[in-house]
């Protein structure tokens, strides 16, 4: 059974990727929204302050365990999103979905077999680093 939500989305992109029908256009649009996600990421620490970075290298105990690096290793993020930085945020990745949908399109790959792909992969990892 189809995610329907997931097939309503690939379908509406198909209906309105008329100027960027090349895949050349799509993988420039992939890489360019990627970059704008990462750049909207970025504006919230430099331009609005309502997050800020603070890393530095961690010293991790030779004896840690994987469950022990959940602990120990953190996001470098502090701080809440504003309204605004989390309106960009969205929006931009946003966008990004729609090209990687698009992308999708072009190669005849379904978006909801490479999310239950990518799930499955994930619960077996995670089979792995709980133990
Ligand atoms: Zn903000």
């Amino acid at each position: 059974m189809k995610d329907l939500l997931c097939d309503q989305f690939q379908n509406t992109v198909s209906e309105m990727m008329l100027c960027h029908r090349s895949i050349l256009d799509v993988l420039a649009k992939v890489q360019e929204s990627g970059a704008r996600v990462q750049r909207s990421v970025v504006q919230s620490v430099t331009s609005c302050g309502c997050q800020k970075i603070n890393a530095n290298k961690k010293s991790i105990p030779e004896d840690a365990t994987l469950v022990d690096l959940k602990s120990l290793l953190d996001s470098h993020l502090s701080g809440e999103l504003c309204s605004h930085c989390r309106e960009n945020i969205e929006t931009e990745i946003g966008r990004s979905l729609f090209y990687m949908t698009a992308l999708c399109n072009l190669l005849d790959l379904n978006l909801y077999d490479i999310f239950i792909k990518e799930h499955k992969q994930l619960e077996i990892l995670r089979g792995y680093t709980l133990t």
